[in-house]
């Protein structure tokens, strides 16, 4: 029987599973996915080489001290988000984006070289290949006393793993929805899932790569990042009914060599599900009017997580209008006396929703399984 079970190999999943091995702790590791990573993602430019971030991307030293200490344990080197350069701010569909000076709009936000995915790759690689399942769907839960059962699909094949303890480190309104526990959650758990939107899952980002890897564009006319010869940052703002991207920010590597735009779609799941295929011509004719003729030479990647069935909920479709609270106590403590335990970044006390939260609920899991254990051990001793 395993010793622990942690579904859900994105950060929290993946920091858990470093720091339970760093305890020399039994565990393994339940993907429903083909690639570890959850929402954080890193695709890769065919033509200038640029990784880019297709989920998250940012993070803030200066608030988040799990991720920035992490990243320099793992010895990653990040980056400033490049702000220099005005921001071009759209309020009317018809007329040219007015100019306006902003430094700093990103608050000292950091970017990982080489994209977030890096940060991934470092935890997966210091975990025992064995201990890590891809394609592991998890679909229901049984208590049996001792330990619980667990019920994946693997490839269709249905499969059972038992386990003392098990970690659902997945977006809470996931487990609501998906998840089958025999016997039911208590009604007050469930609110709580319920009730606990997955940040970003209703979100979609295109990012568009220009120029060569040598950070020259395609023709041999100029720098790829050809805004910044302009005087402009990247950063752009859309606030109009027509708009098809909300914002836009430059995401080109640390040297601006390797060259990328990127945006965040201002359109509802439902009004992308329509226009799929025309996405790609809509967004690159609003870079156009942004930047200019040369924003429509490029190569476009968009990510669309309201499609990713192990990311976005039936009520996640409809997204939060600010950042949720989150930290619920409820959420915090174990059930089935004391084996199942509730994680994911939505779960945490500081930095919910965002990386720096997936590594503060990993922590309180990690504590929480050691509190378990000692229970375990001392119930043993007085039988
Ligand atoms: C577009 C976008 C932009 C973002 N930007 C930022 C940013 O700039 N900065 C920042 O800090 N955060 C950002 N975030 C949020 C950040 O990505 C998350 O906070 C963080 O990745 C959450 O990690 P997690 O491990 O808690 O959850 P997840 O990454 O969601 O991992 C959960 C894992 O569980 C798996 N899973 C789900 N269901 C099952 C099942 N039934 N069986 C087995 N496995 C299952 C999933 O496939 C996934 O791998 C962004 C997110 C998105 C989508």
């Amino acid at each position: 029987m395993l010793e622990i079970a942690i579904v859900g190999g994105g950060l929290c999943g993946l920091a858990l599973a470093n720091g339970l091995k760093s305890q020399a702790l039994s565990f393994a590791v339940f993907e429903a996915r083909p690639r570890l990573g959850g929402r954080i993602h890193s695709g890769q430019a065919e033509t200038n080489g640029l990784a880019l971030d297709l989920g998250a991307t940012w993070f803030w030293p200066d608030m988040q001290p799990r991720i920035a200490r992490l990243l320099g344990e793992l010895k990653l080197p990040s980056f400033p988000q490049h702000d220099t350069g005005s921001v071009l701010n759209q309020l009317d569909p018809d007329a040219k984006p007015s100019s306006m000076a902003a430094e700093d709009m990103h608050g000292g936000a950091q970017r990982i070289e080489g994209g977030a995915a890096n940060l991934i790759r470092a935890l997966a690689v210091r975990l025992p290949a064995e201990a890590l399942h891809l394609n592991h769907v998890l679909t229901a839960l049984f208590e049996r006393g001792d330990h619980i059962e667990l019920h994946f699909l693997v490839d269709a094949q249905a499969l059972t793993v038992k386990a003392r303890q098990v970690v659902l480190a997945l977006p809470p309104r996931l487990v609501e929805e998906r998840l089958r526990f025999e016997p039911p959650l208590n009604g007050q758990l469930r609110e709580s899932l319920r009730e606990t939107p997955t940040w970003m899952a209703a979100q979609a980002k295109l990012v568009v790569a220009y120029g060569g890897p040598d950070g020259v564009d395609s023709a041999g006319m100029g720098r790829a990042a050809f805004w910044r010869d302009d005087g402009l940052s990247g950063n752009a703002v859309a606030n109009h009914p027509r708009a098809v991207l909300g914002e836009v920010h430059d995401a080109c590597d640390a040297i601006g060599a390797r060259a990328a735009l990127s945006g965040f779609f201002a359109l509802s799941p439902s009004v992308r599900a329509s226009f799929r295929t025309g996405l790609p011509l809509l967004a690159g004719s609003q870079l156009v009017q942004l930047f200019g003729p040369r924003a429509q030479e490029g190569e476009t990647h968009i990510k669309d997580w309201a499609e990713e069935a192990w990311t976005c909920a039936t009520l996640d479709l409809e997204p939060p209008e600010a950042h949720p609270a989150y930290g619920s106590r409820v959420l915090q403590t174990p059930t089935w006396h004391g084996r199942l335990h509730f994680g994911g970044s939505e779960t945490a006390a500081y930095g919910g929703g965002y990386m720096e939260g997936a590594l503060e609920a990993a922590g309180r899991l990690r504590r929480e399984i050691m509190v378990s254990r000692v229970g375990d051990a001392a119930e043993a001793a007085s039988c």
